[in-house]
């Protein structure tokens, strides 16, 4: 029998880690069929001459849940090698959800994850009420990836207590109803069950989100849920306030891997800020710790900073200030000619000694942009190109001797697309580098779909590529193919998927490993009802292939809209 799809002589990295070889890979039916050298005849051949053929990536720290009811290609992801994507994370999600709620679940959304209300409302054929209606309406939404999603506490809270939620305790009726919602879900084919306890996560009016109002009590109840079925993962969004309180928190999320058995995933991150930081190793001896004492954590690390984002489309952290808000409001080209007037320009300028003062909170790329503090410029990057060596707003002020403020209204008048970058955590590329050598890490942690216009964490496959293993030689090409796909498929069960072999989906990324890494972030305004969000596309990646069809290729999607729901092991059960 012919193959549907033949890619003839790549160089074949395979995400086990071994080393590279030049094959064929055949594909039949949405699996790869033969390796090696292949004689078999095919309906179309792909030439990937000088091109890494590897499995296709896979992301499992998304909030893509909402997006993918508009954006068939799930970008920013499928732009960067993703073939696969987890969503639901940390607790926010758009089921279960009563049909009279749909807007404060959004509005909840907006808050936490900057996706847009009028997105949502616009862009949502919202017809479901629990999560099983959800995940079928995601099977039945075309596709170029495939997705995968947790059952979110906060919005499960919300489903279960209403307005009770944001403050109350849950009573026994309330616990029964979540746990019995959260098994629906896991034998529905939900991945697991995720939560919140970041401070950094709140409700449209500054309160803590519904996740963060639960006591440990009720998560012991709802990670108790899944270890009774057997199944599911606990991914939660870690208390990062620093000092005894995160100490704190690791403990008792130790105890609820340890009692419960099932595998724990959280964001492992290095930062400056916060009151009295944790060294940023403590995380990851935390990890070891865990594994002596019987429990299986992982860590989810990005691969470089996780930034704020700023730019004259979309924020700038004086938005917030009187004198600035006015302005800030009308259409970019009058925007432009005010910031040239002078007189104008130094009212601006003495605006900026108002601002709130700087403090130790550790904010997120939401209160960073929406709530922002006066900037420290020495940690306000200025960026030129994607190789983490931008010059800083207070390098260029010195050099130019003008107020930095001065320096980021010329910048942004001599192109609108100028972006500024305010890493919030692993500000320290070594300190990166040793989360994700870690071996209980996990190098996912993009954020899609969330932050549209304050962060932009999409590019983390392409930049793990060009930065650590073309500019620093970090990992060999195959270690870090193997983190991308492999490592991340099979810490969510993915059995069938993350590597070339014969029997699994054909799930590729084409990529030339010489070119490949992240383009510049634009804004754009793309999202439903002509709302903006950042962009991130990149180079270098020759196609992308998901379930045995080609997707993208340079970058153009090809109409193909193979991507399916992957459901969580027990929902065969
Ligand atoms: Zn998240």
């Amino acid at each position: 029998m012919g193959l549907d799809l033949l890619i003839r002589n790549g160089t074949i990295v395979d995400g086990s880690g071994a080393p590279r070889y030049q094959g064929d890979v055949g594909i039949r039916q949405g699996r790869i069929v033969e390796m090696g050298r292949v004689g078999s005849t095919a309906e179309r051949i792909v030439d990937a001459d000088g091109l890494v053929v590897a499995p296709g990536f896979v992301d499992g720290h998304t909030h893509m849940d909402a997006q993918v009811a508009w954006d068939p290609l799930g970008s920013c992801s499928c732009w960067h090698g993703v073939t696969t994507v987890i969503m639901g994370n940390c607790g926010f999600a758009l089921a279960p959800c009563p049909p009279g709620e749909r807007e404060w679940f959004a509005r909840c959304l907006t808050a936490v994850e900057d996706i847009p209300t009028e997105a949502m409302l616009a862009g949502i054929d919202w017809t479901w009420e629990t999560f099983p209606e959800y995940l079928a309406t995601v099977d039945r939404l075309p596709k170029a990836i495939n997705y995968g999603a947790y059952i979110g506490h906060s919005a499960l809270r919300m489903y279960v207590m209403g307005k009770r939620a944001l403050h109350e305790i849950a009573t026994e009726a309330d616990l029964d109803r979540m746990t019995a919602a959260v098994k629906e879900a896991i034998r529905a084919g939900a991945m697991g069950f995720s939560s919140s306890r970041a401070h950094t996560h709140v409700t449209p009016d500054n309160t803590p989100v519904a996740s963060r109002i639960a006591d440990w009590t009720e998560i012991d109840r709802l990670v108790g849920a899944m270890a009774e079925l057997g199944a599911g993962i606990f991914q939660v969004g870690p208390d990062i306030s620093g000092g005894r309180a995160q100490r704190a928190f690791l403990a008792r999320l130790k105890q609820v891997a340890v009692e419960s058995g099932r595998p724990v995933m959280f964001g492992t991150i290095a930062s400056r800020q916060g009151d009295d930081p944790n060294p940023w190793t403590y995380q990851l001896d935390y990890l070891d710790e865990c594994a002596t004492a019987g429990a299986r954590v992982w860590g989810q690390t990005s691969t470089r900073s996780i930034n704020a984002i700023f730019s004259l489309k979309s924020y700038l952290p004086f938005d917030v200030l009187p004198a600035w808000r006015e302005l800030r409001r009308l259409p970019l080209t009058e925007q432009k000619q005010r910031l040239a007037d002078p007189e104008t320009r130094r009212r601006l300028i003495a605006a900026e000694a108002t601002m709130k003062p700087r403090d130790n909170v550790l904010q997120g790329g939401g209160a960073a942009t929406t709530d922002p503090r006066k900037p420290d410029y020495h940690n306000l990057y200025a960026m030129k190109d994607v190789e983490w060596n931008d010059p800083t707003v207070a390098e260029l002020a010195a050099a130019r001797q003008q107020h930095p403020v001065d320096v980021m209204i010329d910048l942004a008048l001599a192109n609108d697309d100028q972006v500024f970058v305010q890493p919030l955590v692993n500000e320290q590329p070594d300190q990166v580098l040793g989360m994700l050598r870690h071996p209980r890490t996990l190098a996912t942690f993009s954020d899609s779909g969330a932050h549209v216009c304050q962060e932009m964490g999409s590019s983390l496959q392409t930049h793990m590529l060009s930065y650590w293993v073309r500019a620093r030689q970090a990992f060999t090409l195959e270690e870090a193919v193997r983190k991308l796909s492999f490592d991340n498929a099979s810490a969510w069960g993915l059995a069938d998927r993350g590597l070339l072999r014969e029997g699994y989906r054909a799930d590729l990324v084409l990529f030339d490993a010489a070119r490949v890494k992240p383009s510049m972030p634009t804004v754009e305004m793309d999202l439903p009802g002509g709302a903006r969000r950042l962009v991130q596309k990149a180079e270098g990646i020759a196609a992308t292939i998901v379930n045995g069809e080609v997707t993208l290729e340079n970058g153009r999607p090809t109409g193909r809209l193979p991507g399916v729901v992957l459901r969580g092991p027990s929902a065969a059960r």
